[in-house]
Formats: C-alpha cells, sequence, structure tokens
C-alpha cells in the first residue's frame, strides 16, 4: 500500500534480477560509516546489535563499514578486512542478526590507498596525502592487477558471508579515486596514462567481481560526483567511467561528493540540507541503474522530495541512523516529528573515529553501545525531578521517562535547551533546533510534567524518589578591569538577542563559542548557490575536480577574536570540522589575535599587550566568550542524595555530547 506521506521513500525497489535479485522494502539506505566496532573480532556482538536495532527500525538496506581486500589497504593498523573464509564466517554473526530483524546488508570493500594510516600504504603513484603522515609505495604493475582480484574476492567473501549485496568503495579520495585522477596517478603502465586508462583499474575491479559473483548479485558502487580537489575528475570523465562500470556490472551507484583532502566542507552543519542533490540527478540522467543521492540529507521530507523529483531512486543517510535507530519506523508511522535528527556536527562518530575512537553519537550517546548502554524498563514505578531542561536534564528525564519512571522536568526559564538553544542562534546550527523540537516531543508524548518558568526549590523537590540537579552553566566573565563597561556583552547576550553588538567587536575567548560567535557577528545571508560560490565549488564540467575561485565573503562587522594562549585559534575544536570554522575565520576577515594579556576596557576599546607592547583595539563592543561557571547554588542546598550532571558538575569544555551522555548514563543506573 502507498504509504500517505512519503509514497516514494517507502516505496520497496528491487535491485537487479534474477535469483540473487534484492527486493529491499524502502528506498532508505544506510550509507557506510566505520564505527571502530569492524576493527576488533571481539566487538563482533556489539557490531551486530548495532545493526541490528537500526534492521529492527525498518532501515532499507545498511550498508557496513569498509573492509580492506588487502592488508595494504588498511585504514590504519590491524584494521577490518575481509581477506579469507574465517572472517566470512565471523560475519555470519552480522548478516543473521540483521536478516532475523527483516533487514537487508550490504559489506563495503574499501582500500585505503594513500589514506591509509600506516607504513604499508599503497597507492597509484608514491605522492603522500596532505592528511596522512605516511608517503605510500607506488604499485607495481602487478601489485595493482593482484589488488584488483583481492576487492573480487573480498565481494564473494562477503555473499559466502550472507551479505544480500556489496558496496565497493569508489569514492572520498580512496586508492579506487587514487587511480582515477591526474592529481594521484602519473602511471605509464595499462592503470595510468590517459583518463580511460585511469579507469581501468575500478572496471577492472567490478569485471572480476561480477566474474566471481554471478549475474544477479547486488553490487553497488560509490562514484565521487564532484572530487572538490584540484585535478580531480572531470564531468566528462565521471560519466565516462560510469557507463564502463554500468557496462562492467554495477547494479546500483551510490554517490560520494569531496575527497577526504578537499577543503570545502561536505558534510557538517554548515553545508546546506541536500546541497549535492543536484550532481545525482546529472548522474541518473546518463545511467540505467538506480542512483542513490547522499550527503546532508537527514529528513524524511527531504529524502521524499528528492525521490519524488526523479533526481534518484535510493538515498543513502548514514548519521541520521547513527541518531536514530527507528527513523524510517518512526516516518511509517508518520511519528517523523519524534525522529532524533543527526544535526551534522561530527562530534561523537567521525571526530571520535579519527581520534581512534570507538564512533557513537551526540545525540544518541547509544549508538555503538547498544549492548552497554541499555534502557531497561523500571520495575520499581519511582518519582523522579529534573531540575534544569539543558541538554544533560532533557536526555535525563526522557531516558527516565522512557525507562517508566514518573517524572517531572522543572525549568526557570520560558524555554527549554539551555545553552543548545544559544548554539542553535550560530549560522549553519539551525539543525540544532531539531534536538530541542525532538526532545520537546518526547517529553509530551511520554507525557512528563514539564514546569517551565518554575525555580524549583528544595522543599519542591523533597517528595520524590529521585532528584537529579542538572541547573547548567552561566557565562564566565573574567576580572579584568572595566568588565562592567557598557560596551561589554556576554555572548549569551550576543546569541540571544538581548544585546545587538556595534560594527566594530572584539571577542575575548577563541574557544568552540568564541570562534561560533565571531561567525555570527560577521554572517551575512547566503543562498545555495552563494554558499557554493564562497567555497569555490564550480561545475565539474568546466573544471577538473569542481572548483574554481572562491567569492569573497563580505563580512558583516570588523571582529577581532583574542586569546590568551599562543596557539594558533580554534586548533582545539572538532578535527573534521574545526578547520572548516577556521576557514570561514580567515574567508570573513577576522582578525586573530594569540598570546595576548587583557589589560583594560574602556571607552576607547580593549586594551591588550601581545609579546610585551600594548594596544588597544578600538571597538564599539566587547563580547566575552570565557567559558563558564557551574550553577550550583540549588545543589549545595540540598539537604538530601541527588545526581549532579551536566554543566552544573563540571563546567570545563562542557558540551552537549558530555552533558546528553552523562544524563542517559545517570538515569540508566538508576
Ligand atoms: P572553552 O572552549 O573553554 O573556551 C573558552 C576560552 O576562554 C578558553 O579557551 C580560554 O582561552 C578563555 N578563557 C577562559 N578563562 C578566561 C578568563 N578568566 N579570562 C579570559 N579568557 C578566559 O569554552 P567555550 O568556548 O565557552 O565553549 C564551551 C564548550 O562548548 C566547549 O567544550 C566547546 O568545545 C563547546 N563548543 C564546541 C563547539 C564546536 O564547534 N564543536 C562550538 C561551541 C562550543 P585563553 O585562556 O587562551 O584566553
Ligand atoms: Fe550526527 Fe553529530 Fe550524531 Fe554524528 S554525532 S551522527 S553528526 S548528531
Amino acid at each position: 500500500m502507498t504509504h500517505p506521506r512519503y509514497p516514494h521513500l517507502l516505496e520497496p525497489i528491487t535491485l537487479g534480477d534474477g535469483p540473487d535479485a534484492l527486493t529491499l522494502r524502502n528506498r532508505v539506505v544506510m550509507g557506510s560509516m566505520h564505527t571502530g566496532l569492524e576493527d576488533h573480532p571481539w566487538d563482533i556482538d556489539k557490531l551486530a546489535a548495532f545493526f541490528e536495532e537500526r534492521a529492527r527500525g525498518g532501515v532499507g538496506l545498511i550498508i557496513t563499514g569498509g573492509y580492506a581486500p588487502t592488508k595494504r589497504g588498511w585504514l590504519k593498523p590491524f584494521a577490518s578486512e575481509m581477506t579469507n573464509r574465517l572472517h566470512a564466517k565471523r560475519h555470519e554473526r552480522v548478516t543473521g542478526a540483521v536478516h532475523d530483524a527483516g533487514g537487508a546488508i550490504a559489506l563495503q570493500v574499501l582500500h585505503a590507498g594513500r589514506y591509509g594510516y600506516h607504513p604499508l600504504s599503497q597507492s597509484a603513484s608514491d605522492k603522500k596525502s596532505p592528511i596522512t603522515p605516511f608517503k605510500p609505495s607506488a604499485m607495481s604493475t602487478k601489485d595493482v592487477d593482484h589488488t584488483a582480484t583481492a576487492f573480487a574476492k573480498s565481494v564473494a567473501l562477503a555473499r559466502k558471508a550472507g551479505y544480500d549485496a556489496v558496496e565497493i568503495m569508489g569514492s572520498e579520495g580512496y586508492l579506487i579515486n587514487q587511480f582515477l585522477a591526474a592529481r594521484t596517478n602519473d602511471r605509464d603502465d595499462q592503470w595510468g596514462g590517459s583518463a580511460t586508462r585511469r579507469m581501468h583499474f575500478p572496471v577492472e575491479v567490478v569485471r572480476r567481481s561480477r566474474e566471481l559473483v554471478g549475474d544477479d548479485f547486488p553490487i553497488v558502487y560509490r562514484i565521487s560526483l564532484l572530487d572538490l580537489v584540484e585535478g580531480g575528475q572531470t564531468w566528462e570523465e565521471t560519466t565516462e567511467l560510469a557507463l564502463h562500470l554500468q557496462a562492467a556490472g554495477v547494479t546500483v551507484f551510490n554517490t560520494g561528493i569531496g575527497w577526504h583532502e578537499a577543503r570545502v566542507p561536505t558534510i557538517i552543519t554548515q553545508v546546506p540540507r541536500g546541497a549535492w542533490r543536484s550532481y545525482t540527478a546529472r548522474l541518473k540522467q546518463v545511467v540505467d541503474v538506480p542512483v542513490c543521492a547522499s550527503n546532508r540529507i537527514n529528513t524524511p521530507e527531504l529524502a521524499e522530495e528528492i525521490l519524488a523529483n526523479g533526481e534518484a531512486d535510493l538515498v543513502s543517510m548514514a548519521r541520521p541512523l547513527l541518531a536514530d535507530a527507528a527513523f524510517v519506523a518512526k516516518a511509517m508511522d508518520e511519528r517523523a516529528d519524534e525522529i532524533n535528527t543527526c544535526i551534522a556536527c561530527n562530534q561523537a562518530c567521525l571526530d571520535h573515529v579519527f581520534a581512534n575512537q570507538r564512533a557513537s553519537c551526540l545525540v544518541n550517546p547509544r549508538a555503538c553501545h547498544e549492548t552497554e548502554l541499555v534502557l531497561m524498563p523500571t520495575l520499581r514505578k519511582q518519582t523522579v525531578a529534573v531540575v534544569g531542561a539543558g541538554p544533560a536534564g532533557l536526555a535525563a528525564a526522557v531516558s527516565a521517562a522512557e525507562r517508566g519512571f514518573d517524572v517531572t522536568l522543572f525549568e526557570k526559564s520560558p524555554e527549554l535547551g539551555g545553552q543548545f538553544r544559544l548554539a542553535m542562534a550560530v549560522p549553519g546550527k539551525e539543525d540544532f533546533a531539531d534536538t530541542l523540537r525532538y526532545f520537546t516531543r518526547r517529553l509530551e508524548v511520554l507525557g512528563v510534567d514539564v514546569r517551565r518558568s518554575t525555580e524549583a526549590t528544595a522543599d519542591d523537590l523533597a517528595g520524590f524518589d529521585q532528584v537529579i540537579v542538572s541547573t547548567g552553566v552561566e557565562p564566565r566573565m573574567p576580572d579584568i578591569p572595566g568588565i562592567d563597561h557598557a560596551s561589554v556583552a556576554s555572548y549569551a547576550d550576543v546569541l540571544s538577542g538581548a544585546v545587538v553588538p556595534g560594527q566594530r567587536v572584539a571577542v575575548i575567548g577563541a574557544g568552540g563559542i568564541g570562534v561560533d560567535v565571531s561567525v555570527f557577528l560577521t554572517h551575512t545571508e547566503e543562498d545555495l548557490d552563494e554558499w557554493m560560490a564562497h567555497w569555490g565549488v564550480g561545475d565539474p564540467a568546466l573544471t577538473a575536480g569542481g572548483l574554481t575561485e572562491a567569492k569573497p565573503r563580505t563580512p558583516a562587522r570588523e571582529v577581532t577574536l583574542v586569546q590568551r594562549k599562543t596557539t594558533p585559534i580554534g586548533i582545539g575544536l572538532g578535527k573534521t570540522s574545526g578547520w572548516a570554522h577556521r576557514a570561514v575565520l580567515k574567508q570573513s576577515k577576522v582578525t586573530q589575535v594569540s598570546g595576548a594579556t587583557y589589560d583594560r576596557i574602556d571607552d576607547d576599546g580593549l586594551h591588550i599587550t601581545v609579546d610585551g607592547a600594548p594596544r588597544v583595539i578600538e571597538v564599539d563592543t566587547v563580547v566575552v566568550c570565557a567559558g563558564q561557571d557551574s550553577v550550583r547554588g540549588l545543589y549545595d542546598a540540598l539537604d538530601r542524595d541527588a545526581h549532579l550532571i551536566g554543566g552544573a558538575d563540571v563546567a570545563a569544555e562542557l558540551d552537549a555530547k558530555r552533558a546528553i551522555k552523562q544524563g542517559t548514563e545517570v538515569v540508566a543506573a538508576l
């Protein structure tokens, strides 16, 4: 039956034909996402539980993280690989769990090439990537031949393990791209030379895979639509490649945007939703097999719109399925307002993986911890009071209600969200509003007694069985002479709109919030075309890799961002997003000053000393972003046991990731 709200998204699709054809129950693909669980054989049960929960949540096709076809293709030392029967046998645990839950799953085969974080890495040439310290060795002609066959063997092993399909990773700058692009392939054997000869390697990978697995087993190929690096492929080359691959046996094209070394953000919050959909639509005009859209699609509405417009046949969402395992089930039940939306922050997923930690999710700390962080239904019906509705308190209240406790949430302001409400005012962080929509709706559905504009007292809390205090933080106002001057405002005043700064602004403190506030102060509205122009994204039909000269930004204000540390500004920001925030500061002509001592603030502006030389930054407004102090008055006044969480517990380097995790964990342990 056609779904009334998402008729295209929830419509089945059959991939391939013949006995191995795969019918998916809907068009939602959970895109490949390396979690770290793939790399350790002893984590196979955790991996199975992670996928099983998503299969139960209704997703059409799951694609695993990348598995190397050879040791030299590892992402890091001893990383995941699919190279022998033992591996295939072990994976039956994963495929069985997904099948029992009614789902379908594909194994991704990925050779890291020069992105391999180890000394054995190999590539089309010995050119080092700018994002890894290891110089690869150039593959011999025989090595390339051997590697193409190894890919095919991994594909065959995946089938043996019970996988319903495979995905060959041909995007994001990994080995296959390194063969395709002139940037990294300067070979003069049969695997290089002209653009067509550079295509020989991926085409052979698909051809040999097809030979080993027969006509019908679905082979997904993730094709790079836009390399976003100099010396990347042109659109003409991409379409020629797609046609060769289709002829060699590809069943479906998944799509990818940008190599990892590209200096254009492709998936983080500041990238407009659906930014890359038009490129998928362009590919769909070229090939006959189904095409899957990806990157910055995080709601069922947007996915439905892309399919309804005929821009793609499937939609891939990786991080949104990390954020909410029941994404599809909720869409199906017309409960999309209860979806815990991925806010594209990368803080607990990609940033973890790049730091060699297990992935999780900022808005869903259970992700990849399904067997460890369990919210069991309570056997003892207790009353729980949660005081403060910032991220920690919201997570605690919702988790407690999900466990079956009788929950009351006190919030002294009329709005829920605390510091998170301020964050969503930052340009490019508008998606954060979805997290508050999710929590607010869940509180409603679960019947939590939410008391807004209510400052809880010790007396109010006396009758509750459990009390959780999450009273949050307040902006720290440092002890600088003149801090009471009329020109001084806190970041909270500015982001909430209570204070509108003048044209010339000094920002004190260059942590995450100082950087965000500088972006807020300099930002001017931009549509998708302008966003692309500011990042130098052009038409790949005109320039290789789709890069062009970036259009300069016209900042709304003149901003100077100051810190006491002598390190470069913004180096402590997230690994996979910090570089983009730093780039925006530069594009917005924000003056950056490190190693400053604050002398005073007066009518002339902010007086500082740098390298022993005093100077004044002449400004109309000084915005203080100097961290936070815990708000603990209530907790200290309580004459009973209570759980202290979030910023009220530890203010230093508090972020929503820690707050939501702590709020969930404290309730799991009740
Ligand atoms: P923060 O990261 O601790 O930065 C505050 C900065 O203020 C410090 O780096 C410090 O730098 C300066 N400072 C501290 N005490 C000071 C004092 N007494 N006088 C003058 N300067 C002082 O805190 P935040 O920027 O408020 O951010 C809060 C949390 O939210 C952090 O955990 C942050 O990671 C998170 N957040 C993350 C993002 C993101 O994009 N991932 C964005 C926003 C916030 P100096 O000592 O060098 O001056
Ligand atoms: Fe999305 Fe952030 Fe969760 Fe990653 S950590 S899945 S980007 S919400």
